[in-house]
């Protein structure tokens, strides 16, 4: 009976045993097929694949040339335009009334002076400067600045204050007034051009910038060898034209009416053309200098 029972205990207890060593067997087998399946798996992979459609070989695309840099047209180099204020001198009628020739003067004369008159043509001082003054914006505005005439009109009454006020007002850089002579030299002929002299008391601040412009006027009227440049610089202490500005100005004498060869000429489109040709390279120069 112990015996029984003993061997009943032993059976008991190498069943267990047997079971975990089947059941390890088995796993083992399952991490065996496990891993001939990740190597068949593999193998697929390594197996070259349907062939896909190659895609077809796209035509090189044709670069652009890259546009070259386009020089873009001569402008000023500034950020804003500069401001350019024409006067065309005189009007149809003087003005006889009296304001003081500058800033605290005790001295009057009259808010308009009468034109001159050509002594061939018979054209008129204020008809020629509005001409001329209408061709030298054109000019200027297609170099890139910003123009602006004190009057458009010949029968209109602005006195010489309120032309450089107006200039003024408009914030101009440069201040250029347009004559013609007719008192001076009959033999004499040519543009020439007045600035404020050193000792003219009231344009201190602009005398020698104005001066500069001028000499660049002439000088390039002068390089250009057109005949239009006789005389050159005049300087006046005390020309109310020139006393009320605040900004560089220059009074240019386009010619003489009182002489027979300049009035001739300075009536012609051709002329008049050839002297705003000289003016306007000579401001730009004096701009871009
Ligand atoms: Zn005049």
């Amino acid at each position: 009976m112990r015996k029984l029972i003993r061997s009943i205990i032993i059976i008991a207890l190498i069943i267990p045993i047997v079971i975990v060593v089947m059941h390890g067997q088995e796993i083992s087998g399952s991490l065996d097929r496990l891993t001939t399946t990740s190597n068949q798996a593999q193998q697929q992979e390594d197996r070259p694949t349907t062939p896909v459609e190659k895609p077809k070989q796209e035509e090189p695309v044709k670069k652009e040339p890259k546009p070259e840099k386009v020089e873009k047209p001569s402008k000023p180099e500034v950020s804003k335009p500069k401001v350019i204020v024409i006067d065309p001198g005189h009007q149809r009628y003087a003005d006889f009334r009296l304001e003081k020739v500058g800033k605290g003067s005790d001295e009057w004369k009259p808010m308009m002076q009468g034109s001159t008159y050509g002594i061939v043509t018979g054209q008129a001082e204020h008809q020629l400067t509005l001409d001329v003054a209408n061709k030298l914006k054109k000019q200027l505005i297609q170099k890139g600045y910003k123009v602006k005439l004190t009057r458009t009109e010949n029968v209109i009454a602005m006195s010489t204050k309120q032309r450089a006020d107006f200039a003024h007002k408009n914030k101009a850089d440069l201040y250029i007034q347009l004559h013609a002579d007719g008192r001076s030299n009959a033999q004499a002929n040519g543009m020439y051009i007045v600035v404020p002299s050193e000792d003219n008391k009231y344009t201190k601040k602009i005398h020698k910038e104005s001066r500069e412009l001028a000499n660049t006027v002439i000088n390039t009227a002068k390089d250009s060898k057109q005949d239009v440049y006789k005389k050159g610089i005049v300087t006046s202490a005390n020309l109310p034209a020139l006393n009320w500005s605040k900004m560089p100005t220059v009074l240019i004498e386009l010619g003489y009416l009182n002489n027979p060869k300049d009035d001739r000429r300075l009536a012609t489109s051709k002329y008049q053309n050839k002297l705003v040709e000289n003016i306007s390279s000579g401001i730009e120069n004096y701009i871009k200098k």
